[in-house]
């Protein structure tokens, strides 16, 4: 195996005993669409393809190509490997190619995790179950519940479009080079009914400006785009802090401002 490039935030897992914990939280099916990103040298890629009849991963570091290719080559699978940058891939272009929807999993770059997960959710339509190896401190985040230090807006956001589960947790020791910060494994599914809101951009900017100033109220806040007689009338105590909002409570916020507007 050759170096590891930092750039690409390449830690490669070896540790068969976590590579084998999250073959099975994945329980891959041979009739899946599943998509992984980030496969590197192919540790857990390994582990799933005897178990598919395709797979397609995508893989930014074209220096490894030549691996995987030589690693499908050896299963009884069909590999097909995107050599680009996961944030270009359109996932609902993709599901419509496959003509499926898409199980998602990686053990990401942890330099664009966030990233990738924005994207993901984005493309819930086309997506019907995520599995990724994360920061820890990032699934904390993702899993957390209102009231919890962790909780802020890529709870909300990761909430309002998924259940999420925290699914294990994986040391350093498994990774080489072992980065500098634990991981855990998570589970998002998307919600098969969301709550009915009206505006996508205004649930992120009211969640966004809520917790720009998390130690103050959400009347400070939010201000700019709801008194506090609106929030009174949404059943809200106007005197909460972001992180005592439940999902449904920021979503009704957001209707509202959604109505309010129209007509601006
Ligand atoms: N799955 C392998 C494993 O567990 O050993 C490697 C995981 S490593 C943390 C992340 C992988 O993502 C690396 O192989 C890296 O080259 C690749 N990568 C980094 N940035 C990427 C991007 N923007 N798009 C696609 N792959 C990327």
């Amino acid at each position: 195996m050759g170096r590891h490039k930092k750039r690409f935030g390449q830690h490669f897992l070896h540790d068969e005993f976590v590579l084998q914990q999250i073959t099975s939280a994945i329980n891959p099916q041979a009739n899946d669409t599943i998509i992984e990103i980030g496969p590197g040298a192919g540790a857990l890629t390994k582990h799933l393809l005897p178990e598919l009849k395709q797979l397609t991963v995508i893989e930014l570091d074209r220096d490894l190509i030549p691996a995987l290719k030589k690693l499908g080559e050896s299963f009884n699978c069909e590999l097909a490997i995107i050599n680009q940058d996961v944030l270009e891939v359109d996932f609902t272009q993709l599901a419509s190619d496959i003509n499926t929807s898409l199980r998602i999993i990686g053990n990401l770059p942890y330099n664009i995790s966030t990233p990738v997960i924005f994207k993901c959710l984005e493309s819930t339509d086309a997506i019907h179950e995520m599995i990724f190896l994360l920061q820890k401190e990032v699934v904390e985040r993702l899993t957390a519940s209102p009231g919890s230090k962790s909780y802020g807006r890529l709870s909300v956001m990761a909430q309002y479009h998924c259940h999420t589960e925290y699914l294990l947790d994986v040391g350093p020791e498994a990774f080489t080079p072992p980065p500098r910060v634990d991981s855990a494994l998570v589970k998002l599914k998307p919600h098969d009914k969301p709550l009915k809101l009206l505006e996508h951009k205004t649930l992120q900017t009211v969640v966004r400006n809520a917790f720009s100033q998390r130690r103050k109220t959400i009347t400070n806040s939010l201000k700019t785009l709801i008194s506090v007689s609106e929030i009174e009338a949404l059943k809200i105590n106007p005197k909460l802090r972001p992180e005592q909002l439940s999902v449904e409570q920021f979503v009704d916020l957001s209707n509202h401002v959604s109505t309010t507007k129209i007509g601006d």
